[in-house]
């Protein structure tokens, strides 16, 4: 057992619903396992369909006085969560390096973020802003206010098993809402760790039920949350295929879903682009987090000036990426999150083969414990299919182009929409790329790669992931319900319409 498991409160058995006093003793239980080892880190017994509607019930009694709380001194009460997250990022970082197998200096940052979430949130409690309108009518005053939502139910993807729930938490907080959290299967434990550092802070002021936490089999605990009406919001994070499920189950019963889905991001290089920005941005992008991130590049469209040339760099770059256990620090690349995940990837290579895909480096299991596997470059062409689909591992597939737009129309050309970037010296290729006419992706990005948001901007992506937007600029607005208010200060009733009744 790590120590940092022991300070985090992890114990061998964990149950799988915090707040309420009644924690599951029956159901069965799950391992948490190491993928760098295949070592059981610990066990969690999952909760129940009546574990959940405890759940609910706190949440709901909560909310009832949560939401009349100022939001400044909701913010308040953030701002210490974010300090305590920040007393415990060391620990909590390698747990989620542990769980998940991306590399410790990742684990740290995804704590940092949210970190700076709540950093951003308690900002945010002061500015919570509506609109003021003329009225047409005299003697009028029209505006618009936000009100909190209610509980809200946040399912989370595994590769960020911390920060995901932190970006709807911490806003959902401020907005007023309470948040009733189902992390993923294969990530438990962080869940648990973050909730508990969390929801200690909220019950030393008396705010418990603010936050609670259910893990639970997606068929019975997951099926109950996006089917419950109490809920208005579910923010879900995760595959295609899982959103558009609860998508629509959440649609069905006019609810709101904010779907943050999978992608398939391309790096588009220009000829005259700077390849000392352009290499590592590829690298990090499609080798980070074991091309196990939804904002891992994919595709890389080169012109051809320039093809060789890179292709040749990132071959070298591939053969030094440091393959290894995540918790040691000169590790650059760990494990795939499973069996699964390895046994998708083994098909993804063999159907590239079959596709007539050349395979340049790696697309091999790394022999011995853990699910490794060796980063992967495949010379592509456009008649295959397969790079269509989110293999959620690290395979890059490379494209040459000769003509700017038909560049970006590749890049467009797949279901998915969450990040883009281009690398370029030149202005009018650039404002080309972000103009209407360029990429159809929620982010798009010059000269940096793909993946490593900022938490000031609003999140998310266009098509197949989604629609959702989360973090910042105004993201905040999903967690909240709007309401347009006129007041009549005059001493007449003015009728729409110019109606008038003989009264
Ligand atoms: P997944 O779809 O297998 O699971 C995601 C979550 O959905 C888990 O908590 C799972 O338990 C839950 N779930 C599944 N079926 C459910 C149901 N019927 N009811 C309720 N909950 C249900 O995804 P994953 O393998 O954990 O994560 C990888 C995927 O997530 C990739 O596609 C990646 O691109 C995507 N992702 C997207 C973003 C984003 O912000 N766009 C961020 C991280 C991950």
């Amino acid at each position: 057992m790590h120590d940092f498991l022991t300070r985090l409160g992890i114990e061998p058995e964990n149950s799988g619903a915090w707040t309420p006093q009644a924690l599951p003793t029956s159901g069965r239980c799950v391992p948490s396992t190491d993928p760098a080892t295949g070592e059981i880190i610990a066990n969690v017994r999952m909760a129940s369909v009546a574990d959940y509607e405890a759940c609910v019930a706190e949440a709901q009694r909560a909310f009832e006085s949560w939401r009349m709380v100022p939001s400044p001194k909701r913010g308040d009460i953030v701002r210490e969560m974010g300090n305590a997250l920040r007393e415990h990022k060391d620990d909590l970082g390698r747990l989620v390096t542990l769980e998940v197998g991306k590399i410790v200096q990742e684990g740290w940052g995804e704590v940092q973020e949210s970190i700076d979430i709540a950093d951003f949130a308690v900002g945010l409690s002061r500015q919570l802003y509506g609109l003021t309108m003329h009225s047409e009518r005299p003697g009028h005053r029209m505006y618009e206010q936000w009100h909190p939502i209610g509980p809200i139910g946040c399912i989370s993807a595994f590769n960020f098993p911390n920060a995901v729930w932190a970006w709807n938490a911490m806003l959902a907080a401020i907005c007023g809402d309470t948040v009733i959290w189902k992390p993923s299967l294969k990530a438990p434990l962080t869940a648990i760790a973050t909730h508990k550092i969390c929801n200690e802070v909220l019950e030393k002021h008396g705010w418990g039920g603010v936050f609670t936490l259910i893990i639970g089999e997606d068929a019975e605990v997951g099926e109950a949350m996006i089917n419950d009406r109490r809920l208005p919001l579910i923010s879900a994070t995760g595959s295609t295929r899982m959103g558009r499920h609860v998508g629509q189950a959440v649609a069905k019963r006019l609810g709101r879903s904010l779907l943050e889905l999978g992608g398939n991001n391309a790096i588009i290089v220009e000829a005259d682009a700077d390849l000392k920005l352009a290499l590592p941005g590829i690298l990090f992008g499609a080798v980070g987090t074991a091309g196990q991130r939804c904002t891992t590049t994919r595709r890389v469209y080169m012109h051809t000036d320039i093809s060789e040339q890179l292709t040749a760099q990132l071959v070298k770059a591939y053969g030094q990426v440091r393959i290894g256990n995540p918790l040691d620090e000169g590790t650059l690349m760990g494990p795939l999150i499973d069996e699964d995940a390895v046994t998708m990837y083994r098909s993804a290579i063999a159907t590239i083969r079959e596709q007539g895909g050349e395979v340049l480096c790696g697309g091999d299991r790394v022999h011995g414990p853990g699910s490794f596997v060796t980063p992967c470059l495949v010379k592509a062409n456009r008649d295959m299919d397969v790079w269509r689909h989110e293999t959620f591992a690290p395979i890059l597939y490379l494209f040459e182009y000769e003509d700017h737009d038909e560049a970006i129309a590749q890049q467009n050309g797949v279901d998915q929409g969450l990040s883009s970037s281009l690398f370029t010296g030149g202005f009018r290729a650039a404002e080309s790329f972000l103009s209407h006419a360029g990429s159809d992706c929620g982010i798009a990005n010059v000269n940096i790669g793909t993946s490593g948001a900022e938490i000031g901007g609003a999140f998310g992506g266009e098509k197949d992931t989604g629609g959702g937007r989360e973090s910042g600029s105004d993201s905040w607005r999903a967690y909240m319900r709007r309401q347009t208010c006129t007041l009549n200060w005059s001493k007449e009733l003015p009728l729409a319409q110019g109606i008038q009744f003989d009264l």
